[in-house]
């Protein structure tokens, strides 16, 4: 955590984290939720053993809908009445402490009085007005990897009562999304839009140059920073390109059948069909890497295994491959917003803080929209984790404060 936030993660919060996982899946699995080995994406098989990349072995069964699925079983069974299309606006505050909160239901406006109120509507990925105040221009144009509804609500109306905004606010999870994604999440795809196989291969922008270290750490420690760096090439867009040497390791995402992809028999065959790209400039960057892979060290996937290149301007680090082995694979991708980092803040009991480090009676706060956890990165797992761990953490002290009083 520290590393990859450059010691910016606020050093209570990042200590739960990881001390509190543990307990919390096994609380959670004791509440019915259900966890798998994560083989099909974190881990290769190195002499007959499965190896998992970045300490990540296990994932909810289903994935996030199976996730979703199994958290409102538990829910319903202990009497917790969901309302769907049900949009929040206000906190009801009467100066001293949050009583409730104004919605809007299906079309009407009511109120809905409670001892405490804990909120957990993510951060303000899916709003192009404050993406381009807070993150910065052309991040209204990217995409958005997950639901429409995030769009900052939670956080605006705790700031309209006061509370402290916290962490990085100009900061976000972001990756590389298929350049023909719609606009917001697709239920029917969920996350195959991303790919994530990058250290397997090499990535070209629109110049035909490689613009980044595909393999300066294992993948969970890249993803999420490498989205911006997509971004901010020219067009808002690359190609990844792959050989048949990795093509059976590519994450099953690549085997979708809404995927903008390209194949050739050769290198010059493939580089006119990558569009936006210049032919010549990829033609020579190929050249050049394959000239530059360090062949006599031994490629290993499921460790950082050193094979790197020489003498290029932009090296890489891990699992370089040379591109000799047709047919090729391309694969067109854009940036795709996953979260924002920044949000409110909160105190060791997941109480949300006013500006003046007080805690809001009856306010508290976990999940997305809590700051101060990521700062210019994210290792992978831990935005579900985080939202377990806090989440729960403000479900028992809201309960407790609703109990005592
Ligand atoms: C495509 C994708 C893949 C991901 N993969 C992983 C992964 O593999 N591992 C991992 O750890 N994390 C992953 N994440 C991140 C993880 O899903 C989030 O960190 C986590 O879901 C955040 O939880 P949350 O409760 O804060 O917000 P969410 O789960 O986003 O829930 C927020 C909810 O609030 C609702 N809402 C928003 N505004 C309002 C309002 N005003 N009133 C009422 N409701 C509102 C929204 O409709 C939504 O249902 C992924 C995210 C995406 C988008």
């Amino acid at each position: 955590m520290f590393r990859l936030t450059q010691y910016r993660a606020d050093p209570d919060k990042a200590e739960m984290l990881v001390t509190k996982s543990l307990e919390t899946v096994q609380w959670m699995k004791s509440r019915g939720v259900k966890f798998q080995p994560s083989y099909g994406r974190q881990a290769f098989k190195v002499d007959g053993k499965y190896r998992f990349w970045g300490g990540l072995c296990v994932e909810t069964w289903g994935g996030g809908e199976g996730l979703i699925e199994l958290e409102t079983k538990a829910a319903e069974e202990n009497g917790i009445e969901i309302l769907y299309e049900t949009k929040g606006l206000s906190l009801l505050y009467d100066d001293e402490k949050v009583y409730g909160l104004r919605v809007k239901h299906k079309g009407k406006v009511r109120e809905i009085h409670a001892g405490a109120v804990i909120l957990a509507s993510g951060g303000f990925e899916a709003n192009p007005e404050m993406r381009t105040r807070y993150l910065g221009p052309g991040w209204e144009l990217v995409k958005v990897r997950g639901t429409r509804f995030n769009t900052g609500g939670g956080i605006q109306m705790a700031l309209d009562i006061g509370a402290m905004p916290h962490g990085n606010w100009s900061g976000c999870h972001a990756v590389g999304w298929d350049l023909n994604a719609p606009e917001t999440g697709d239920l029917t795809v969920g996350d195959n839009f991303q790919k994530h196989s990058y250290p397997l291969g090499i990535m070209v922008n629109a110049t035909g140059k490689r613009f980044v270290d595909e393999g300066a750490d294992f993948r969970n420690y890249t993803y999420a920073k490498y989205g911006r760096v997509i971004m901010d090439q020219p067009g808002m867009m690359a190609w990844q390109v792959f050989d048949q040497k990795v093509i059976d390791m590519l994450r099953d995402e690549y085997r979708i059948r809404r995927v903008t992809k390209v194949t050739a028999n050769t290198i010059e065959e493939l580089a006119p069909k990558l569009e936006g790209v210049d032919p010549d400039q990829f033609v020579k960057t190929v050249k050049e890497y394959n000239a530059a892979v360090q062949t006599d060290v031994k490629f290993n996937p499921a460790v950082l295994d050193g094979r790197g290149t020489t003498g290029l301007d932009v090296p890489k680090t891990n699992w370089a491959n040379t591109l000799d082995e047709p047919p090729y694979e391309a694969y067109a991708i854009t940036c795709g917003i996953t979260f924002t980092f920044g949000g409110l803040r909160t105190n060791d009991d997941g109480n949300v803080l006013d500006t003046e480090l007080n805690p809001i009676p009856g306010l508290y706060a976990a999940g997305e929209l809590v700051g101060g956890m990521f700062c210019f990165n994210y290792p992978g797992g831990t935005g579900l984790m985080s939202g377990a761990i806090f989440g729960r953490l403000a479900g028992n002290s809201a309960a407790a404060q609703v109990k005592g009083g």
